[in-house]
């Protein structure tokens, strides 16, 4: 163990020589210092107030050497005492030091104090963990769904993977219908071997679950399904390879379209708010028949078309916004689980909640909703 000698002679030699061999014994003990505890002797050893290493070179060597000699000690006790600090304080790996650097940023605190448990320094501030909120795509689906619960339907979920059979077969979809085509369906690889009925895709919609739901219940149902979708769409403003759909489906006897209108205008109104009007154009999906695009007046302009002297581009100043595909359950589709189509009818309905959640909060680029910035974010929380 280094012991301060004291000096015999104040010479520049004489003076190297006693520097040396000290960094060299600070080295050595530095490099032997192996946890938190090593350390702690290790910093008290040298840097005590009370006979510490500085403190004694401070008595034995500066305060002892001649009135001609102070000033080349003094310089040469204080680049001393400054690589001594900063060997003391260097950042080591695992536990060591843990203490001396307890009031810095909460990231080192957390990479050194994880493998230090046993010699857990319980009066250090704790590890500040930010609360989390909501995605606004999430409190939107969330938003819609609970206005069709306070309507009865109850919540169905189903595999984001799913066979052609579910997401186009029993939907109704022809063998051959261009929606299958590589450019629009995700489909997973090395499958060439299996019938088509059984090969995987990411679904392009959440109505598999619609099917899903059938073959396990009988009518009456009232559902809503929320959910992930995936399609083969290049990311740009206004499409996302994945987004969220939300869909429902009701299936009773005597269900008409105007159950559908009535159902969905009052929808409307609780998510927009009750002077929003809706509107029924005709439309085409392989799965419903008669079907319809649904459009709602425009909530950002209230339907004039204009904002001030500008034009309103969410509606494209028509005063009117496309927000979901529906129509009555073709009857083809009761055939695949099993209803008899004389007995029951329904309805079926589906939109986008990313694209709702645009609308809602003015976001004028889908990306900004799954890039994870936190500063983006934050704003909805
Ligand atoms: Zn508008």
């Amino acid at each position: 163990m280094y012991t301060v000698p004291k000096l015999k002679s104040y010479t520049a030699t004489a003076l190297d020589k006693a520097s040396d061999s000290l960094l060299a014994a600070l080295e050595k003990e530095s490099s032997a210092v192996r946890n938190e505890e090593d350390w702690k002797a290790f910093r008290d050893r040298w840097m005590a107030r009370k006979n510490g290493v500085l403190t004694q070179i401070n008595d034995l060597w500066l305060k002892q050497a001649p009135k001609d000699a102070k000033r080349d000690v003094g310089q040469r006790v204080n680049q001393l005492k400054a690589t001594v600090t900063a060997t003391v304080e260097k950042p080591r790996s695992g536990a060591v030091a843990t203490a001396k650097r307890a009031g810095d940023s909460v990231t080192a605190r957390a990479s050194v104090a994880a493998p230090s448990l046993d010699s857990l320094d319980i009066t250090l501030p704790g590890i500040r963990r930010p609360l989390g909120a909501e995605h606004p795509v999430i409190k939107t689906a969330h938003e819609i769904v609970s206005v069709f619960r306070n309507l009865g339907y109850s919540v169905q979920e189903g595999p984001v993977i799913e066979t052609d059979y579910y997401n186009f077969e029993a939907l109704n979809f022809p063998p051959n219908h261009p929606a299958r085509d590589t450019q629009d369906t995700l489909f997973i690889a090395r499958q060439e071997s299996k019938p088509q009925r059984e090969r995987l895709l990411l679904r392009t919609h959440t109505s598999p679950v619609q099917i899903r739901t059938m073959e396990k219940m009988k009518p009456p149902i009232r559902i809503v399904i929320p959910g992930k979708v995936h399609r083969n769409d290049p990311p740009d403003a206004s499409h996302s390879p994945m987004f969220h759909q939300i869909e429902g489906l009701a299936v009773d006897t005597n269900i008409t379209f105007c159950d559908l209108k009535g159902t969905l205008d009052h929808a409307m109104k609780e998510l927009f708010g009750s002077s929003v009007k809706t509107s029924f154009r005709p439309s085409f999906f392989p799965f419903t028949e008669p079907s319809a695009e649904m459009l709602v007046s425009c909530f950002i302009c209230g339907g004039s078309g204009k904002r001030g002297s500008e034009p309103c581009r969410p509606c494209k100043q028509t005063g009117w916004i496309e927000i979901l595909g529906c129509g009555m359950v073709d009857p083809n589709v009761y055939g695949f689980v099993g209803y008899d189509p004389k007995k029951v009818s329904g309805f079926a309905f589906g939109m986008g909640a990313d694209r709702i959640a645009i609308l809602k909060y003015g976001v004028d680029d889908i990306q900004l909703f799954f890039n994870g910035d936190v500063r983006f974010l934050e704003q909805f929380g």
